[in-house]
């Protein structure tokens, strides 16, 4: 498990984040809104910014309000804006975790047996928020599957040094294994009759990706099963490959309610359902290589109110996103 040390702070600014030395994490209190941090909520939190700060509840940020009728929040935290430098972000050629190819953080990964829940709530995430907010998928909850990074992804990975995973520390990692899958489609059958009636979104995935084909597989087969799951997120498998196909037959067969776009270098191909990363600052919301990601600059407050990835209309184009990871090298 992640040692987090929790505590307690008041202010504008309740806590910044920084990996241990030990590259475990670090904990922070939680005030103003909610009252005192649990320690299963602070097990929970899955960021994508290394230096993050507490949303409050009652304040607009950058425009976007992270503040639902319903008094909460879209999302517990706000992140940094993205650096955008590659060589900060990357993890030198040598590193074990590049040798290895895991996680920097390798005392954030959990086994299926261990973990309070896969499914995560995206309230938890500063990118994704906890209820769709927007678009065709309004009133859905969102949730987040993280696995291991890099441990699950293809090799051919244009990020597999950059993967943003490395900023990563608190982030619960779930070990892949036949376990993982058997509790996933327990707990996507608890979701279904849960929200039943409004369906849910599944993020795929935090961090990792399709480990092999059988489990791609096995995200058609529960899409069939369960009409009540949404499914976006990202992949590093090419569209040629056996999971990339699997992935586009479901694209083809759940048209509105699976959008995993392929990440393809910004020189590739235009093809739909395609999303890549840039490594300067946005000259604008459109830049030559596709639609940048709204919530990374500010435009929006996070995936809940903004909905482009999964959005019909924006299929056919390319959203970017702006590099980011860590601020300086580790060891
Ligand atoms: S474009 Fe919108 S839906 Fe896609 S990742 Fe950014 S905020 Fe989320």
């Amino acid at each position: 498990m992640v040692d987090y040390r929790g505590f307690a702070a008041r202010g504008d600014e309740v806590g910044t984040l920084g990996p241990h030395a030990d590259g475990t994490g670090a904990g922070w209190g939680w005030s103003g809104g909610g009252g005192a941090c649990r320690m299963n909520e602070a097990e929970e939190l899955a960021t994508d910014g290394r230096h993050l700060k507490i949303a409050r509840p009652w304040r607009s940020i950058h425009g976007g309000s992270r503040r639902l009728a319903s008094g909460g929040t879209v999302t517990r935290f706000v992140t940094a804006p993205a650096a955008a430098d590659r060589q900060q972000a990357s993890l030198p050629p040598g590193h074990p975790a590049i040798i290895g190819a895991t996680t920097l953080f390798p005392k954030s990964v959990v086994d299926a047996a261990d973990t309070p829940r896969l499914l995560v709530s995206g309230h938890n995430s500063a990118k994704l928020g906890r209820v769709v907010l927007k678009g065709p998928w309004r009133g859905m909850p969102i949730f987040l599957l993280t696995l291991v990074e890099r441990e699950t992804c293809p090799a051919t990975c244009g990020l597999w040094a950059e993967c943003f995973g490395n900023a990563m520390p608190l982030a619960r990692r779930h070990r892949y294994s036949p376990e993982l899958v058997a509790r996933l489609e327990e707990e996507l059958r608890a979701k279904s009759i849960e929200h039943r009636r409004t369906g849910f979104v599944v993020r795929l995935h935090n961090l990792g990706d399709f480990p092999d084909a059988g489990y791609a597989k096995r995200w058609l087969h529960w899409m069939a099963q369960m009409p009540q799951i949404h499914a976006f997120g990202y992949t590093a498998h090419r569209a040629s490959t056996e999971v990339g196909r699997i992935i586009n037959t479901a694209g083809a067969m759940f048209p509105d309610r699976w959008a995993i776009r392929f990440s393809v270098p910004p020189d590739d191909d235009p093809q739909p359902r395609q999303a890549t990363t840039i490594w300067r600052q946005a000259e604008g919301p459109n830049v030559p290589e596709g639609i940048v990601c709204p919530a990374q600059t500010h435009k929006t407050a996070a995936c809940a109110t903004c909905g482009l990835c999964w959005a019909p209309a924006a299929a056919s184009k390319r959203i970017v996103f702006i590099g980011h990871g860590m601020r300086r090298r580790h060891a």
